[in-house]
């Protein structure tokens, strides 16, 4: 039997190195991705000059051939259920027994069509790919003593961590800063505790960054879109039961509402009875149960459910020396908070590299 990972997403790299489960009751593992695996936990830190592309990134290829799957360096263009064939971008088909996706998301409401101040390049914010590039093009403004001004969409918790490491950046090269936040609504990073949201954006304003509202831009040099994150389109090529944003409607075994052979988790899916927030961590957390339930399918065994916990900590990092720790309503803006961070991302990476 052949079980085919689509994305090498958070949770695919947890499968990945349980691949010896497979192999002993006679599975094959096969993974499809064009890319590395980019770790989002540290593209902030990215921003900040704190990690290069290649601390955040992790060979699928090598991680591939270290735990004996199978790796594909292309895309999945296509689906077509009713032969049980996935549809590569190098022009293969193929074939699968069961298919799981981890495809994550694109950034939501995003085109490259987007209306913007006239002469600014616009970037979204995922991939962390399209992250780099900007910092490479960022890099060179500071490099030649110019501070660009830049504008940042959204008014979750990314986009004000995006805005402060940019203007952090900017600060340390000795410049004044130029960093706008575009508010979408009236509350920046509405999911914190009130008290959080208030030190949030007390800190932003002594780092120079101007909160604005819709339609008030003045001209900027680049226009970040950090406004959200949404499912990539593929998931709705499934023909399955699928919501626009948030991508197919699975059980909370990750298994689809509507196909069995059919599995999907992160980003690009939500649990139909208990929809929860487009973060890594769900998928870092949901990678085991997805094993589990992937060698019980195969297996015609039952499956189990993923329980996600009431609360988790969540760290932003403002600076090198800044984070903002959050757990259920506690909150501690701070220097460990951002050491802690940092260690939990580096132990993240090192247990998942090959
Ligand atoms: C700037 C930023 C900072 C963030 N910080 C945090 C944080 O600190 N903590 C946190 O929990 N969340 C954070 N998030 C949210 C986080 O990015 C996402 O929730 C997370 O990346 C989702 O992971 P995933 O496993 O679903 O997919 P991803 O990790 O995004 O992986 C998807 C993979 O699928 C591949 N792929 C895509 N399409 C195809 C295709 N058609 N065929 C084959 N392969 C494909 C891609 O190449 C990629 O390797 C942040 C997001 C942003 C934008």
């Amino acid at each position: 039997m052949h079980i085919v990972l689509v994305g090498g997403g958070h949770a695919h790299l947890g499968v990945v190195h349980e691949a010896a489960r497979f192999h002993r009751v006679g599975l094959s593992l096969t993974l499809v991705d064009a890319g590395d695996f980019c770790y989002s936990g540290m593209a902030t830190g990215m921003l900040a000059g704190c990690y290069s592309m290649a601390d955040a990134s992790i060979d699928l290829a090598q991680l591939c051939a270290a735990f004996g799957v199978r790796h594909i360096a292309a895309q999945v263009l296509d689906v077509d259920r009713q032969q049980q064939t996935l549809i590569l971008s190098d022009g293969q088909a193929l074939g699968y027994d069961l298919v799981s996706f981890n495809v994550g998301s694109v950034a939501a409401h995003w085109s490259p069509e987007n209306s913007r101040p006239e002469g600014a390049a616009l970037w979204p914010v995922k991939p962390i790919t399209e992250l780099s590039r900007f910092i490479a093009v960022f890099e060179q403004s500071l490099t030649a003593g110019i501070s660009p001004s830049v504008t940042v969409v959204g008014d979750g918790v990314t986009a004000a961590e995006v805005a402060a490491n940019i203007a952090y950046r900017v600060t340390a090269a000795g410049l004044q800063p130029r960093v706008q936040i575009q508010m979408q609504g009236p509350t920046l990073a509405k999911q914190l505790p009130a008290g959080a949201q208030q030190a949030l954006k007390h800190y932003l304003l002594t780092q120079g960054v101007t909160l604005i509202n819709q339609g008030a831009v003045t001209a900027s040099d680049h226009m970040i879109w950090a406004a959200g994150l949404q499912a990539p389109p593929l998931m709705q090529r499934l023909g399955l039961v699928n919501h626009p944003v948030q991508g197919l409607a699975v059980h909370s075994t990750w298994q689809s509402l509507s196909d069995k052979r059919v599995f999907a988790i992160g980003d690009c899916a939500y649990i139909a009875s208990m929809p929860l927030a487009k973060l890594g961590v769900h998928g870092v957390r949901g990678a085991l149960v997805l094993t589990r339930n992937l060698l019980a399918a195969a297996q015609g065994l039952p499956l189990k459910a993923y329980r996600p916990r009431a609360f988790y900590l969540s760290i932003l990092h403002l600076s090198p020396s800044m984070g903002l720790a959050v757990f259920g309503r506690f909150w501690w803006l701070g220097r460990y908070s951002r050491y802690v961070k940092d260690w939990i991302d580096r132990r993240f990476m090192a247990a998942m590299r090959p």
